[in-house]
């Protein structure tokens, strides 16, 4: 049983099919809120501060995403569990 089928591996040649999809922009470096303001300890009453952590789904927000440094993501997830936890923020959204 032979399988005509090979992974072609010529396909870069041919023509111009490849799209430029490697648009890479040039990395913004995202600076840690808590860091840049000097907050030390994140306060879980703090809710005004903390929703702009968390998804309207009610989901943490990623430290990728978030853009915080390792200390205060940590924070910040300990910080939002407790509000949830004093009903200031929603376990699940809507
Ligand atoms: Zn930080």
């Amino acid at each position: 049983m032979e399988n005509n089928k090979k992974p072609a591996p010529a396909g870069k040649e041919f023509g111009g099919e490849e799209k430029s999809k490697k648009v890479r922009r040039p990395q913004k470096r995202k600076v840690c809120e808590f860091c840049e303001k000097g907050i030390a300890v994140i306060d879980y009453k703090d809710v005004s501060r903390l929703r702009k952590y968390v998804t309207e789904k009610g989901k943490i927000v990623s430290a990728r995403t978030s853009g915080c440094c390792a200390h205060h993501q940590r924070q910040l997830t300990v910080a939002i569990k407790r509000a949830r936890n004093m009903a200031l923020l929603p376990f699940k959204g809507e």
